[in-house]
């Protein structure tokens, strides 16, 4: 359950989005994800130098552009920090509510109506005097007119809120799918991990194959990016992203742990068949040549070190991670370029 602060920051939080939005209209600037967090943080005010930029921006010129959002949005939420994006979805979420509702009150002022006449046809059941008549059509005539007005009105805003919400509905769906991609790589993130192994873990329970978990990390990947820049560096970790991709398939699930780590969850797994897929997986990595620049120059093979485990009977999502990060820390310590598995190290 929500507690009551959390309610207040989002009301907050929605209050800032509506600002916000509000100066997105007025500077033509799509409401995409990634513009509404530059100008839902500039009403925040919790980024100085980015208020300093904007200001500086719009000072100079008086506008702005959806390109110059862009490459704020690069410079400062590239990285984007988890509580903040929650708090920007919940805000989005209060505000569709918050124009539905508004659209379901123009909706009403629409079917008043419909009241009036009803309420004329009624009245022409029963027995009129030509009095009652000339009133009736008078009446029929005003409120003709007073509706005319007010559904134009409200058409327009109706059509206006709805093309708002289904906006932010795009935003919000975009927002949830980044919130568990890594942006580089386009594989599953870390938080897909957390969620995705626990899940699985529990699957596991009444699996007798078990499951098997692969941490594989790039070896002197440090020393790689030093000799060839962090923009080759990118291209490595896109490279291994991809390989592992395709080498797995169905259920299997991959995903970028962190800076140069990946996890693999490998459902319905037994230990061998685990084991048999992290050597293949590091022999592909090791025998492929990545070429860097436009000369398409040739550069030091990539290799990797893989850590595996496979599940038991009362595993936790800890005990399962911590058999496979022993394996990789011991296939570093034993050269690099290796895949160790649990039963490895229980031997060992
Ligand atoms: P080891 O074989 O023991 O794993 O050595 P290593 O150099 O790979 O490990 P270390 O932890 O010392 O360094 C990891 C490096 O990964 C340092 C960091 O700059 C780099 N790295 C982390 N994330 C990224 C990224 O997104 N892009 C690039 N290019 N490099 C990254
Ligand atoms: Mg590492
Ligand atoms: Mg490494």
């Amino acid at each position: 359950m929500k507690s009551s602060t959390d309610e207040t920051l989002l009301a907050l939080a929605r209050q800032k989005l509506e600002v916000a939005l509000e100066k997105m209209r007025q500077f033509h600037i799509p409401a995409t994800p990634e513009n509404i967090m530059v100008w839902y943080h500039y009403e925040q005010g919790d980024i100085p130098k980015l208020n300093v930029e904007v200001d500086k921006i719009i000072g100079r010129s008086g506008s702005f552009s959806a390109e110059l959002n862009s490459q704020l949005y690069q410079r400062y939420f590239a990285e984007l920090d988890r509580k903040k994006l929650e708090l920007l979805q919940g805000a989005i979420r209060q505000l569709i509510g918050h124009f539905s509702e508004h659209i379901k009150l123009l909706n009403d002022d629409l079917g008043d109506y419909e009241e009036v006449l009803t309420d004329c046809a009624d009245s022409l059941q029963g027995e009129l005097e030509p009095d009652d008549l000339t009133q009736l059509i008078q009446r029929l005539l005003r409120e003709t007119l007073q509706a005319k007005d007010v559904s134009l009105c409200a058409r327009e805003k109706i059509d206006a809120l709805n093309q708002e919400v289904s906006q932010l509905r795009t935003s919000l769906q975009e927002l949830e799918r980044s919130a568990l991609e890594d942006a580089l790589t386009g594989i599953a993130n870390r938080r897909a991990f957390d969620q995705i192994f626990k899940d699985q873990l529990a699957l596991t329970e009444n699996s007798p194959s078990g499951c098997c978990l692969l941490l594989i990390d790039i070896d002197n990947f440090k020393r790689f990016n030093d000799k060839y820049g962090h923009q080759s560096g990118d291209k490595v970790l896109r490279f291994v992203a991809t390989m592992l991709k395709k080498m797995t398939k169905g259920q299997d699930f991959v995903s970028r742990y962190g800076g140069e780590e990946f996890a693999v969850i490998l459902p319905a797994t037994g230990y061998s068949g685990g084991m048999s897929l992290a050597k293949t997986l590091a022999v592909s990595i090791a025998s492929s040549r990545l070429t860097i620049d436009a000369q398409k120059k040739l550069i030091d093979f990539v290799t990797v070190s893989v850590g595996v485990s496979w599940s038991r009977k009362g595993d936790t999502t800890e005990t399962l991670f911590r058999r496979a990060d022993a394996s990789l820390y011991h296939a570093k310590e034993t050269g690099r370029n290796r895949v160790v598995g649990q039963q490895d190290l229980e031997r060992s």
